[in-house]
């Protein structure tokens, strides 16, 4: 089963001719579910060797054009690969309308059904392995980080235990696989009788977040296992990052310090300057362990 993330761009605003647009593709299990689509999206699938008529899910953090400037083409040439499974675009309120509107005015008709689901707090898509998870945040406009969540495996049923208590195999099995306990015969039957609980499997998961001015928020990352987190401005440049609504770096440590990530991939840079590893040293001031993010790189979650 693989579970992995892709750095597609690291650039905030502008593009670089070595910096591309912010955005992160994870491939889960057969699926690719893509965070943001930047310019140049496309090429960078491709450089990457994502194959983006495996793409089922676009969430689109918010409305800035360097968030979604890619989405247009994408979507066209997925209609002109012949695709014919719908994508799902999760994106903030209007979502609908303003793609649909970009397609007319590009002349894009797709060949594949387009879907639309506006973003809230809470879970946002619930599949049979994975969720995902969106928490508003505050920036310009309407904004949201994401975490990605491969849903926990149960411990192994142990069926011996459940004949011995007399459960009759059918429903009351899958219940109680399902973390439910159940009534039976007047007493209650907990999961933890009838499973071995040292074999349940912890999901993994990631975050995103990208432009970002905000607190508070660390405790919906709490112990993801890779963080990927915008870190646009340097300490010095506070005033700008409080004027445009984005994060500066020790403050990016400290946020996943205090959610307790495993790892803390830092992204979404400035095109101001030059030197990364400036930007990584303040960071690294609240969290040594770090790393600068870099495009098309693959970060293995599960092999
Ligand atoms: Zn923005």
């Amino acid at each position: 089963m693989v579970f992995q993330a892709t750095l597609l761009g690291i650039s905030s605003s502008i593009p670089l001719k070595d910096r591309n647009h912010s955005c992160l593709a994870v491939k889960f299990d057969g699926e690719v579910i893509l965070f943001d689509a930047g310019e140049g999206v496309q090429q960078q699938l491709m450089r990457s060797k994502v194959s983006n008529m495996e793409i089922d899910k676009i969430f689109i953090s918010h409305f800035h054009a360097d968030h979604f400037l890619g989405l247009p083409g994408l979507l066209a040439t997925m209609s002109l690969h012949k695709r014919e499974d719908p994508v799902v675009i999760y994106g903030p309120r209007g979502v609908e309308q303003r793609i649909t509107k970009l397609l007319e005015i590009y002349e894009i008709q797709t060949v594949y059904p387009i879907k639309y689901q506006e973003l809230s707090n809470g879970l946002v898509c619930d599949t049979k392995e994975y969720q995902v998870f969106a928490r508003r945040v505050k920036h310009l406009l309407e904004t949201y980080a994401f975490v990605f969540k491969e849903k926990d495996k149960v411990g192994k049923f142990l069926k011996a235990k459940a004949v011995a208590l007399g459960i009759p195999e059918g429903p009351m099995y899958s219940q109680l696989q399902d973390g439910k306990t159940i009534e039976f015969k007047g007493k209650k039957i907990h999961p933890k009788d009838v499973m071995d609980l040292d074999s349940i499997k912890h999901g993994k998961s990631l975050g995103y977040v990208v432009d970002c001015f905000d607190k508070d928020y660390d405790t919906f990352l709490e112990n993801v296992d890779v963080l990927f987190h915008e870190a646009m401005f340097m300490k010095k440049d506070i005033a700008l990052a409080r004027k445009n609504f984005h994060s500066v770096t020790d403050n990016v440590g400290k946020v996943a310090k205090n959610a307790k990530v495993k790892k803390l991939i830092i992204f979404n840079f400035s095109a101001r300057y030059t030197d990364l590893n400036a930007l990584l040293h303040e960071v690294q001031s609240t969290y040594p362990d770090a790393e600068l993010g870099e495009e098309l790189k693959t970060y293995k979650l599960k092999d």
